[in-house]
């Protein structure tokens, strides 16, 4: 994707995944119809005026890139959770950038958090704008006065063929970065469904899963370095492989969401591009069969690249909404009747290297897939998901120009509690839409899986109730944020925690926890002006 995204929704300008008739059909008949909601137009939308700011902004980064035009403020005042794009859509915004500022480097960034530190201005730094858990909701805190920090034009890309590592600007977004890296033979391997828009940055402040997490590791995995730049100066750990020297102070960095400082580079491990990628589809008899399934793959260090388990309502869902109704549906279900099977979860596998590696290691795979009962659907199936492995988001729009109310959360704990985990979370997800009046459908995959545990992540989507969409949102998602907590469960896998689970970040890491961030917070920037409201809460 070259320039801007969509303002409102999601991706390329354009770009539609509209859902077919057997699709909308599913939907009416399950949840009912919604009220058709059209966003307004970008100029019709309403925001505070902005504050004026110290003029060493301007002095810091030059005039021409700081940015108070209308469109470039409303594009900077949110992430793309559900919420989000409620508040874009419906043209009222609470809160926006005062500017948006785009430096060119690091020392500008520096001098920019000088200036804001010292003339008491919020700063929120602005990757991809990909959040969606209220990442980048622009907050000036205690400031009154906020600022977006664009890092679109800190884009540089050095590869060392050598050790193969790879030092990236942040404002790289997930194509930039791959293109630039399979020019010279190489691939990060991170692939999340936001990779279209997302930015280097943004993978290494909130510490993303992309979906090859089982074969390449999580972003935070790969990284080996990074630069942040504070308020109190600038912290740069060493590149190498490993180091004894005390905590890991890149992990602190690493999930630091901006709210110590700003990630001006970030060197990760490459490896080189895949000669070969094989993906194919299987049938698990259920969920709890799947993950058993998932489970031996973990522990015999056997697993595919990417490792996905539908639960029976995704399955029967994403079928639905992918078009495999009609002849296409008939014939899977002739398929598995065949082999004395009907319905069944769908597991998604995906090898890539060296022809020879995936041979070896596919058949590995095969052996426990066949053991734990699972059908083959072949590859066919297996490349349908890995060429629409991107295009769900833009459904999103489609259903919420339709009326629907459409979100996703997710988790993860150990295998010996995560049936628990998926029962209490769905079970809460279910009781909190028909609470509102609004039954829904839950769906949830397993995905992300280790050796000791894997991550849900679920989906659930009802009719809007139009009007207090975002009442409706906050009863949906506290009552399952409470079941995880409830649960033993982590608030969040891979999502991170921006506003929307700070409310749960005692939970998760104590209160002396809270406490030890807190400090180091105060170390880095004494102003309080990175990031307010986000990761810590209130
Ligand atoms: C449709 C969709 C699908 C998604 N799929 C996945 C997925 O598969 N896996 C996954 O992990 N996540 C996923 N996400 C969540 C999101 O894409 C990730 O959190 C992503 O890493 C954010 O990157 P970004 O560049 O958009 O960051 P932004 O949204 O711009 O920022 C996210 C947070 O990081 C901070 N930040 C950004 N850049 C910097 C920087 N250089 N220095 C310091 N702080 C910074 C921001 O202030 C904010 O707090 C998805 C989101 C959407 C909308």
């Amino acid at each position: 994707m070259s320039g801007e995204p969509k303002w409102a929704g999601w991706g390329e300008p354009g770009k539609r995944t509209p859902l077919g008739d057997g699709a909308l059909a599913l939907l009416r008949s399950e949840l009912g119809e919604g009220v058709p909601a059209t966003p307004v137009e970008l100029a019709e939308v309403r925001m505070p005026e902005p504050q004026p700011l110290p003029e060493a902004i301007a002095a810091a980064v030059g005039d021409e890139s700081v940015l108070t035009g209308h469109e470039q403020r409303v594009r900077r005042s949110a992430g793309r959770s559900y919420p989000d794009l409620v508040r874009l859509r419906g043209g009222a915004l609470e809160r926006a950038p005062d500017a948006v500022v785009v430096p060119a480097d690091a020392a500008q960034v520096a001098r920019v958090l000088e200036v804001c530190a010292a003339g008491g201005v919020a700063v929120v730094p602005f990757g991809g704008g990909t959040s969606v858990v209220g990442g980048v909701d622009p907050l000036a805190g205690p400031h009154g006065r906020v600022i977006a920090l664009d890092l679109r034009r800190m884009r540089s890309v050095a590869v060392d063929p050598i050790s193969q590592t790879a030092t990236l600007g942040p404002g790289l977004r997930g194509p930039e970065a791959e293109w630039a890296l399979g020019e010279r033979g190489f691939t990060a391997g991170h692939f999340p469904q936001s990779f279209e828009c997302a930015t280097v940055g943004g993978f290494a402040a909130t510490r993303s899963a992309g979906q090859a997490s089982a074969g390449y590791g999580r972003f935070d995995e790969i990284v080996t370095a990074v630069e942040l730049v504070t308020p109190s100066g600038t912290m740069r750990t060493l590149a190498t492989p490993h180091t004894a020297a005390g905590p890991a102070l890149r992990e602190l960095v690493v999930g630091s969401e901006g709210t110590l400082g700003v990630i001006t580079e970030v060197t990760v491990r490459v490896r080189p591009a895949p000669a070969e990628r094989r993906y194919e589809a299987w049938v698990a008899l259920d969920f709890a069969a799947g993950r058993e399934l998932i489970r031996s793959l973990a522990q015999a260090d056997a697993l595919p690249d990417v490792t996905r388990l539908s639960d029976e309502a995704e399955t029967r869902v994403s079928l639905g909404l992918s078009g495999a109704d009609g002849a296409r549906r008939a014939a899977l279900d002739a398929y598995l009747k065949l082999r004395r099977r009907s319905g069944g979860c769908l597991v998604i596998c995906g090898w890539e290297g060296e022809s020879e590696a995936v041979d070896r290691r596919r058949a590995v795979s095969l052996r426990h897939l066949r053991r734990g009962g699972a059908v083959p659907l072949g590859g066919a199936a297996g490349r349908a998901w890995e060429r629409g492995r991107f295009d769900g988001p833009y459904l999103r729009d489609e259903l919420m120009d339709l009326g629907y109310f459409v979100e996703t959360l997710e988790t993860s704990h150990e295998w010996s509690r995560l049936d628990d985990t998926y029962r209490a979370v769905g079970g809460a997800l279910d009781r909190a839409l028909r609470d509102q009046g609004t039954p829904g459908i839950v769906l949830c995959h397993l995905s992300h899986p280790y050796r000791d545990g894997a991550s849900l992540y679920f989906t659930f989507v009802s009719r809007a109730r139009s009007g207090d969409e975002l009442e409706q949102w906050h009863a949906v998602k506290s009552a399952a944020c409470e079941a995880i907590v409830a649960a033993g469960a982590t608030i969040t896998h891979h999502h991170a925690v921006g506003t929307d689970h700070a409310p749960y970040m005692e939970a998760e890491v104590g209160g002396l926890g809270v406490e030890a961030l807190r400090a180091i917070k105060a170390r880095l920037d004494p102003a309080g002006i990175m990031n307010p409201g986000k990761l810590l809460p209130g």
